[in-house]
Formats: structure tokens, C-alpha cells, sequence
């Protein structure tokens, strides 16, 4: 089943791969995805929403 896409690479995020999910810390509205690739490389991740940016 697919969740979304990573926020970093845009990779399809699915229930059977491991990933976060968190909201942002900008505008505490925008739930990001993030593949477990992106986290542990700590890949930048833009909020669409608000255009915060973080590790
Ligand atoms: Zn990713
Ligand atoms: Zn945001």
C-alpha cells in the first residue's frame, strides 16, 4: 500500500519499507514523508507548504 512520496527524493513511500512521517517543523501543518534512504544520508527535505527546509 502506498503512503506518498518521500518529501527529500520523491520515492515511492510504501507500508512495507521502513520511512518517518512527521509534521513539519515549520508551519506544523504539512506532514512529511521521508524513505529511510533519505534519513539515514540526512538528505535536505523542502515543506511544500511552507518552503522550510531541514536536514
Ligand atoms: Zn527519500
Ligand atoms: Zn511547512
Amino acid at each position: 500500500m502506498s503512503v506518498g512520496n518521500c518529501t527529500s527524493c520523491g520515492a515511492t513511500i510504501t507500508t512495507a519499507k521502513k520511512f518517518t512521517k512527521f509534521v513539519c517543523p515549520g508551519c506544523n501543518e504539512e506532514k512529511l514523508l521521508r524513505c529511510e534512504n533519505c534519513k539515514k544520508t540526512a538528505n535536505t527535505y523542502v515543506c511544500k507548504k511552507c518552503g522550510f527546509s531541514g536536514p
